[in-house]
C-alpha cells in the first residue's frame, strides 16, 4: 500500500524551473520511520543535480537532503522513534548494511552502492527516491537520526548535509589544537566548516574570493580571513596550512591552493565542480603534499556530530524561505548571495 498526493516540487527537465507536483510515499514496513518534513535546507548538490551537471539525473527530480521533521508514524518494528519524535534525515535512506564498509558505519562507500535520499535507486528494485522537497518522507529507521530540541530546528536542517560533510574529513584529518588550517569557500559547506574547524581548536583561515564576507568569516569563528584574489594575501600564506577544505563548487584552480600547504599537508575536496581538474603532479610531488576527497558521512558519525552540535549550540546560519521561492533562491546561491543556507519552511509547500 502507499500514501498517494504527498505535496512536493518537482523539475521536469535540466532546463524547467521546479514546480509543485504530487507523489507517491510507500506505507510504513516493519521498519520503517514516516516523517512530517517541517524544513529543508537548500545545498548546492540540488542545484548540480536539477540542472543535470553532473550527467546523472533521472526526471522529474525532487531534491533535498537536509531534512527535519516530525515522527507521524512507526512500523511496529521500530525501537529508536515514535510519533511525536523530532528526526532527521540526511543524503541516505539505505544501503547494503553487511559490506566492510557498512559494517564500520562507512555507510557513505557502501561497497554494494548506498540509495541515495533523492535521485537514488530503491535496492528493492521499486524505483527512484525522492527527497525533501516535499511534505512527508519514508524511511528505515537506521538511516533517521536523532535530532535535539533544545535547537532551532530550521538550523539544524543544514547540519544533515553541510554539517556531517564538514564534520567528517576534519574528524578524519584529526584536526584540532595545533593545526593551521584553510577553509575555502564561503557558502553553505565553508561556513560549517570554519565552526567546527575553530570549535575543535584549530587555527583557521578563511580563504574565499568575495571581500564582502570578510566581517562574517570572523564572527563565524576565522582567526584570518584570506581574499584569494589578492596576489599578496595569497603570497602571505604561501605553504602555511597544515590541511585545506575546499568546498567551492565551481570550476577553479586546485594547484593555487595546493601551493598554500606545507609539507605532508593534505587538501581534502569536498565540492564538486561539473568540470574535471587537471592538477600536475609536480605540484604534489615538491613538499610530498596530498589530494584527497570526502563524501558526507556515515550514520554514526552523522549522529554524532548532531550530539556535539546539541552540546555545543552550534547550528547553521540560515535564510529561511517558502517553497514558491526555490528557484530565485538556486540563482541567488549562484552568484553567491546566500548567508548561508536557504532552508525552505515546509509549511509553506
Ligand atoms: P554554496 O553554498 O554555493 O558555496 C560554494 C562556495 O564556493 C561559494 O559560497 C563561494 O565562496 C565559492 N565559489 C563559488 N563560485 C566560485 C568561483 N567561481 N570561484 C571561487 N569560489 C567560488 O555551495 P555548498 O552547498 O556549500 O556546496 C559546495 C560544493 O560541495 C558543491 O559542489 C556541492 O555539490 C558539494 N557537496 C559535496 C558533498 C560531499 O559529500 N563531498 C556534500 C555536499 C555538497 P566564496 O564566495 O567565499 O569564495
Ligand atoms: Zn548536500
Ligand atoms: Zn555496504
Amino acid at each position: 500500500m502507499a500514501i498517494p498526493n504527498t505535496k512536493a516540487y518537482a523539475a521536469h527537465s535540466a532546463t524547467t524551473p521546479l514546480e509543485p507536483w504530487n507523489l507517491e510515499r510507500r506505507s510504513p514496513k516493519p521498519h520503517d520511520v514516516a516523517l512530517e518534513i517541517l524544513y529543508c535546507g537548500v545545498c548546492h548538490s540540488d542545484l548540480h543535480l536539477v540542472r543535470n551537471e553532473w550527467g546523472m539525473t533521472v526526471y522529474p527530480i525532487v531534491p533535498g537532503h537536509e531534512i527535519v521533521g516530525r515522527v507521524t508514524a512507526v512500523g511496529d518494528q521500530v525501537t529508536k522513534f515514535k510519533a511525536g519524535d523530532l528526526a532527521g534525515i540526511g543524503c541516505l535512506v539505505d544501503s547494503c548494511r553487511e559490506c566492510d564498509n557498512c559494517q564500520h558505519g562507512l555507510e557513505q562507500y557502501c561497497q554494494q552502492g548506498f540509495v541515495l535520499t533523492y535521485n537514488g535507486q530503491e535496492r528493492d528494485g521499486s524505483g527512484i527516491t525522492y527527497g525533501g522537497y516535499s511534505k512527508a518522507i519514508v524511511a528505515h529507521e537506521d538511516f533517521v537520526l536523532r535530532v535535539s530540541d533544545q535547537l532551532p530546528l530550521s538550523g539544524v536542517a543544514p547540519l544533515l548535509c553541510a554539517g556531517i560533510t564538514t564534520w567528517s574529513p576534519l574528524r578524519h584529518w584529526k584536526v584540532g589544537p595545533g593545526k593551521r588550517v584553510g577553509i575555502l569557500g564561503l557558502g553553505g559547506l565553508g561556513h560549517m566548516g570554519v565552526k567546527f574547524a575553530a570549535s575543535l581548536g584549530a587555527e583557521v583561515s578563511m580563504l574565499s574570493h568575495s571581500p564582502a564576507k570578510a566581517a562574517d568569516a570572523q564572527r563565524l569563528g576565522a582567526h584570518q580571513f584570506v581574499l584569494t584574489r589578492d596576489e599578496a594575501q595569497m603570497k602571505a600564506v604561501a605553504s602555511s596550512f597544515d590541511f585545506i577544505l575546499d568546498t567551492v563548487s565551481a570550476e577553479h584552480d586546485y594547484s593555487t591552493y595546493l601551493d598554500l600547504l606545507r609539507s605532508d599537508g593534505v587538501m581534502v575536496c569536498v565540492g564538486v565542480p561539473p568540470v574535471p581538474a587537471q592538477i600536475p603532479a609536480m605540484n604534489l610531488i615538491f613538499g610530498r603534499k596530498s589530494l584527497a576527497g570526502s563524501l558526507i558521512g556515515g550514520l554514526p558519525e552523522t549522529q554524532e556530530m548532531l550530539d556535539y552540535c546539541a552540546a555545543h549550540q552550534i547550528v547553521s546560519d540560515i535564510e529561511l524561505i517558502k517553497m514558491e521561492e526555490i528557484n530565485v533562491a538556486y540563482e541567488r546561491m549562484l552568484r553567491g548571495d546566500v548567508r548561508y543556507r536557504f532552508v525552505i519552511d515546509m509549511a509553506s509547500l
